[in-house]
């Protein structure tokens, strides 16, 4: 069975707060949210998808969902609940804040076909929540994580890379506490500086200074990489090409790459190459450098714009790199061999 998600925006719906990096308006794409039109949405995605074949999960993206009106939430959960019981939908995600998360909430979610939440959890200092005035504490996620888990729903926690105070440091951290807590997938949203935004005035005033496009995709690496090691998967690095985003429209500062994805996945395997490599220096010299890797990785290996390969060939002078997939070898593994 393929499964697919069949994305419904609810930008900004009855959240209180303002995250200083926060334009979910101009993230999600989405300039208004009409509920009456939720049906239409659904049906038109649904002539599009083969229903026998594909597990479609209604998703309920783009800001805090349990957090907007409990009229107009359980208004779109009884929907798609409709749509499950007829069985044209599997199940329910969707995605919201750790503060808006209680038994109460749960109950409704689990009555309603909600399999997955993502909770945007963006860090798990206190210094760094505190900074971009999330409105909660690292505490709050914890408990959130813990209920959602123990619910038995599936948990993605979504986090980000660069937010203010943030180092690289509180970011590896993060992600390893999101492992402990059990999360099932993972989102990394490096940070970008959107017009309108609390971020745009504190990097107008130089309070805050994003990173180089280098720097940002090390950090981003470096989260990556507890996420690899513990075979945890990461569904998305990056914001998406949405309408409006893809040109840089509303960027006004921060690295906005559509490849972040491939970038940070081929810095993280060039990481995990270097070590390797720089032991074999002298045997690899002129040689043909042979690196086999899981199924589907060859071009993640190769890299962005072939920089990993490029990279290898120039400073380790090996003759020729072969990248040959291999059944037995695990995603984000490698074995290193030359001849
Ligand atoms: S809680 Fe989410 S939607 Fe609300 S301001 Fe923060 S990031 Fe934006």
């Amino acid at each position: 069975m393929r499964h697919i998600n069949l994305p419904i925006f609810i930008p900004h719906l009855g959240c209180p707060n303002d995250c200083v990096f926060c334009n979910q308006r101009k993230i999600s794409g989405t300039m208004c949210f009409n509920k009456s039109s939720v049906r239409n949405e659904i049906d038109s995605f649904l002539k599009t998808v083969d229903t026998e074949n594909t597990e479609v999960q209604l998703a309920f993206f783009g800001g805090s969902f349990t957090g907007i009106d409990r009229e107009d939430m359980l208004y779109l959960l009884g929907i798609a609940k409709e749509y499950i019981d007829k069985g044209l939908i599997g199940s329910v995600r969707l995605s919201t804040r750790p503060d808006y998360i209680d038994g109460e909430i749960l109950d409704i979610l689990e009555t309603h076909g909600v399999k997955t939440v993502e909770l945007g959890i963006q860090s798990m200092s206190d210094k760094v929540l505190s900074a971009c005035k999330r409105g909660h504490n690292a505490d709050t996620s914890r408990r959130a994580c813990r209920m959602i888990k123990e619910r038995g729903f599936e948990l993605i926690g979504q986090m980000m890379t660069a937010l203010p105070c943030s180092t690289a440091e509180d970011e590896y951290n993060t992600a390893l506490e999101l492992v402990s807590l059990g999360i099932d997938g993972a989102r990394i949203y490096p940070t970008m500086v959107f017009s309108g935004t609390v971020l745009e005035e504190m990097y107008k005033q130089g309070s805050y200074l994003p990173p180089d496009l280098d720097a940002l995709t090390e950090r981003t690496a470096y989260v990556f990489s507890v996420f690899a090691r513990m075979q945890i998967p990461v569904i998305r690095i990056g914001l998406q090409a949405s309408d409006g985003l893809g040109d840089s429209d509303g960027i006004v500062a921060g690295c906005y790459e559509a490849a972040m994805g491939e970038m940070v996945i081929s810095r993280y395997y060039m990481n995990r190459m270097l070590p390797l490599l720089n032991s074999m220096k002298d045997e690899i010299k002129g040689k043909d450098l042979i690196i086999h890797c899981a199924k589907g990785e060859i071009s993640k290996i190769i890299g962005h714009k072939q920089t990993n390969k490029m990279k290898i060939l120039n400073e380790y002078n090996v003759k020729n790199i072969k990248i040959l997939e291999k059944d037995d070898i695990m995603l984000y593994n490698m074995v290193i061999d030359y001849n």
